[in-house]
């Protein structure tokens, strides 16, 4: 029961007015404080991995734990790329049973980024696998910096037809979130995200959750956003742990180290779990 599709996932939270979180891992740390955390708040949840991760936590080695975890858990679990660029390791996560993929394409020509995300769309389709594509442009770069692309903003109109022309499962748009931590106070375009909700009938990602204040994410999600992705807030809690850790003892083994980390991101994803009311959802 426990692995399925986006497309399921989200299905339950349109239907019941909630968001479900995507959450990053990048090592068997966050692997585990996701799941767990998942399944002790009764919550469906979106474990993730993005390409840019993959020099850290080689997707080899990490894709058969992420889907064996998610097959185990006791909680409805999404296996997911996020932003994947290349086509070879798209067709990788879907060999290892990955039941969603992003495909990435917001830097390219509108017509461009409509015709790679079709290649995949078709491939994944007869393969039963959920696409998520962007439109827009979320800027910064996943997992701190800046990347050299411009940020710009979904337009309402352009996203009906690239939802039309692609045949996408959801789509991930650009209302003023920044990948990373915030160098400025984010301001977000609620009013945006209203009218491509009214025009476009899949659901909405919104990228760049971490930084925004409780209340964005409330708006949001009433506004219609279904996926959130989670990965800053995760990776700064493990090392504000580890920094604890560090100064109350000397000496101390490995496993310790990825325990306080566990504990740290496992609190990050139950919260966020229940600001985005998926708890005793699953
Ligand atoms: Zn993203």
């Amino acid at each position: 029961m426990s692995l399925i599709s986006l497309k399921e996932i989200l299905a339950d939270a349109e239907s019941r007015n909630y968001a479900v979180g995507l959450f990053n891992c990048a090592g068997t740390d966050s692997l585990k404080a996701i799941i767990r955390g998942a399944e002790e708040c009764n919550s469906p949840v979106i474990l993730g991995i993005a390409e840019v991760h993959m020099p850290y936590a080689p997707v080899d080695l990490m894709a058969p734990m992420m889907v064996d975890a998610a097959k185990r858990a006791k909680v409805p679990v999404t296996v997911h790329l996020d932003h994947g660029q290349n086509f070879e390791t798209i067709i990788k996560t879907m060999k290892y049973g990955f039941t969603s993929v992003m495909f990435d394409g917001s830097v390219l020509e509108y017509d461009e980024n409509i015709k790679k995300t079709r290649e995949i769309v078709k491939i994944a389709k007869a393969l039963g696998i959920s696409v998520e594509a962007e439109l827009g442009h979320v800027g910064g770069a996943e997992g701190g910096g800046s990347d050299e692309h411009e940020e710009y903003y979904t337009e309402p109109e352009k996203a009906l037809d690239f939802v039309n022309q692609t045949e996408i499962d959801a789509l991930a748009i650009a209302i003023g979130t920044a990948h990373g931590e915030y160098v400025k106070k984010p301001c977000l375009d609620v009013n945006r995200l209203s009218e491509i909700n009214a025009k476009v009938d899949v659901p909405l990602v919104l990228h760049g959750g971490s930084g925004l204040s409780d209340d964005d994410f409330r708006e949001c999600i009433k506004r219609g956003i279904r996926k959130i992705n989670i990965f800053t807030d995760m990776s700064y809690a493990a090392a504000e742990g580890l920094r604890k850790l560090l100064e109350q003892k000397k000496k101390f083994h490995c496993f310790e180290l990825s325990e306080v980390a566990e504990e740290y991101m496992k609190k990050v994803v139950m919260k966020k779990i229940r600001l985005f009311g998926s708890d005793s959802k699953a």
